[in-house]
């Protein structure tokens, strides 16, 4: 039986006994020290020269790094160790000697030459670190999903109609016919609730985004909700509770790996509902205010919203965004129909939109208009609009991206730190 390294660091058993990858090595006379990754976690740990013999202790000291070793020893604790302890080391076996040079040693390899080398790069203790953070966050999310009374559902990623508008559809050729992968799961989703009520979907979307930015992606992965009998204001209580369940619970469970990447846990868990909220309007107005150029009625862009996000320190919603810059299905604002209920949830520090959302219109004929004004053919719809004939109801759902929302938490640069084999215009390898 084997411990595993995340478990030492919590309990400072004696005797140990571990197995992993060295991920860095050094030797000083008669000391040779390597750090040990098992997927749980690293550690140092110590060999000195008299525990083993002359030939095998210089034979050890010209191995590569990324060799596997099974390593017995007495575990203490130390202070001078990035980890706090360390194994000083009894026996050691060697499982795999590795070849020479392994491509990712240096501190200061390009960002291009690392996704070219993403298959090495996720051994990386910040990858490392942004993944385990990623596993626990989407944990979380079915978490309260579940606390919720929500019922996970899929749907698939071939599809025949745009949800989100057609310009950044990828086209695929199905038997010779012509199909798409999806944007968004929404239309299914707004089917699901007639049988299950309350559900999600966490399933890739695509996007075929054709510029350079650091939030966009062309796969990504999309946690979409949908909730009958629901309003607007019921659609931002599950965002907002959402945000602060995941923030606040990350923040208790991970808060040294929380650390290490920047980020400070105790500003995490101060973030409770309600967030605060602002509409259309009002963001024109601040944004004219800080000298942008922008007039009512123009879609507000990341760099817009990045102006905006200056303005506050935790998440905050944007709502009632104009007709003409929202997809068809959002329903309009009985109190000014040439807007729509509909709410992004930006975050701070520049980050900006992590989830769009929106009521939906549950009319047959509000529905049938829209899509005329908007210039579209219902008989593409027709399955999507028919809902409306049996038993539909008021409701809402919406979309957060995951790599959006491990990009503020874990305070990442760029959206490719957040996925381990990104996906962008010019990259399908690794
Ligand atoms: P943006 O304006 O940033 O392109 P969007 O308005 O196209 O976003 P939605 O269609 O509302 O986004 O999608 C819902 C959520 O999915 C967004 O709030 C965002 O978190 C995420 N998302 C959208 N497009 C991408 C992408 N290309 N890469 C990563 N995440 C994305
Ligand atoms: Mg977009």
């Amino acid at each position: 039986m084997f411990d595993s390294i995340s478990e030492l660091l919590n309990q400072n058993k004696r005797k140990v006994k571990i197995r992993g990858w060295i991920s860095k090595k050094r030797s000083s006379g008669g000391i040779q020290f390597f750090e040990i990754r098992d997927g749980t976690g690293f550690i140092q740990t110590t060999l000195k020269k008299d525990k083993v013999d002359e030939n095998f202790f210089k034979e050890l000291d010209l191995m590569n790094i990324e060799s596997v070793v099974e390593i017995e020893g007495e575990l203490k604790e130390e202070k001078r160790s990035k980890y706090g302890f360390e194994i000083i080391i009894d026996k050691l076996k060697v499982l795999h000697k590795a070849d020479v040079d392994f491509p990712i040693q240096k501190s200061d390899h390009g960002p291009e030459y690392l996704m070219d080398n993403r298959h090495f790069y996720l051994r990386d203790r910040k990858m490392f670190l942004i993944t385990k953070i990623r596993a626990k966050i989407l944990q979380l999310i079915r978490k309260y999903f579940d606390n919720e009374g929500f019922t996970e559902v899929h749907v698939p990623s071939i599809v025949n109609n745009a949800v989100e508008g057609g310009s950044n559809l990828f086209k695929i050729d199905y038997f010779g016919n012509s199909a798409y992968l999806t944007q968004s799961w929404q239309f299914y989703g707004e089917a699901y609730i007639n049988s299950v009520g309350k559900c999600f979907t966490l399933a890739p979307s695509f996007r075929a985004e054709n510029s350079r930015t650091r939030r966009h992606l062309t796969e990504y992965w999309h946690l979409e909700a949908e909730m009958p009998f629901c309003n607007l204001e019921c659609l931002i209580k599950n965002e907002e509770d959402l945000i602060s369940f995941v923030c606040n619970e990350i923040a208790n469970d991970m808060p040294n790996e929380l650390k290490e990447l920047g980020r400070d846990p105790e500003y995490l868990k101060k973030i409770k509902a309600p967030l605060p909220r602002i509409n259309y309007n009002e963001a024109i107005k601040i944004l004219k205010n800080d000298g942008v150029k922008i007039d009512y009625g123009e879609d507000i862009g990341a760099d817009e919203e990045k102006i905006l996000t200056k303005h506050y320190n935790i998440p905050f919603f944007l709502t009632h965004f104009p007709k003409t810059i929202k997809p068809f299905y959002h329903k309009e604002d009985m109190k000014n129909p040439k807007l729509t209920l509909s709410v992004d949830m930006l975050a701070p520090e520049g980050y900006g939109e992590i989830i769009g959302s929106g009521q939906r219109i549950d009319d047959y004929d509000e529905m049938l208009r829209r899509l005329k004004e908007e210039k579209l053919n219902p008989k593409d719809y027709q399955w999507y609009i028919d809902m409306r004939k049996w038993g539909n109801v008021p409701h809402a759902g919406f979309g957060l991206g995951i790599e959006r929302i491990i990009m503020w938490i874990c305070k990442l640069e760029h959206i490719r730190e957040s996925i381990a084999f990104p996906r962008f215009v010019n990259r399908t390898t690794p």
